[in-house]
């Protein structure tokens, strides 16, 4: 992956409790997204970080926002969306990373927060993601935007299963079932 942001480290490196205060703009790059969709990012990105010096490592807490773009799930018209979320991160050099399990490694000195950055974006996706609460969808059949128009599908998009049961129709009144 291309790097999307990296702290320098030199000018807290060498003072431990110190903080570096950044405000930024990332660009981010697109994703394969839920349903072979492409999720776009409209760029940049604006980024708030606090970096401080815990001794051992570096403690990342920051926030990121923007807006994406993708397929609504029933029409597939593109969406437009805001987005923002938080992190907090602990980073350990790279010797003694692997003592804790949800810290990331670094080496020299530098923070790579690519890693960071695409998680705490991915976890903040919706779960669904409509151009209306009432999105109608695309017609099964003939694939007509019923936000649109209609179409003249309504009879013929009948679940087939429920279609054969409604056929059968038992010549004297089965009885096993009643
Ligand atoms: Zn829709
Ligand atoms: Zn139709």
């Amino acid at each position: 992956m291309k790097p999307i942001y990296k702290v320098d480290l030199a000018s807290i490196k060498d003072s431990p409790g110190s903080t570096l205060e950044i405000r930024d703009q990332i660009t981010l790059a697109d994703l394969e997204w839920e349903g072979g969709r492409l999720l776009e990012f409209v760029n940049p990105w604006w980024l708030q970080l606090e970096v401080t010096n815990v001794v051992r490592g570096y403690q990342v807490n920051g926030k990121t926002g923007g807006r994406f773009r993708l397929d609504c799930d029933r029409c597939l018209e593109k969406v437009q969306l805001p987005l923002e979320t938080a992190f907090n991160e602990l980073f350990l050099p790279e010797a003694t990373a692997h003592q804790e399990e949800e810290a990331r490694s670094f080496t020299g000195d530098e923070l790579d927060l690519s890693v960071t950055l695409v998680e705490a974006i991915l976890l903040q996706m919706p779960l669904k993601v409509l151009c209306t609460p009432n999105c109608r969808g695309l017609c099964s059949v003939c694939g007509t935007n019923l936000n649109i128009e209609n179409c003249n599908c309504e009879t013929e998009s009948f679940d087939p299963r429920l279609a054969m049961l409604l056929k059968w129709k038992p010549d004297k009144g089965g009885g096993d079932d009643g």
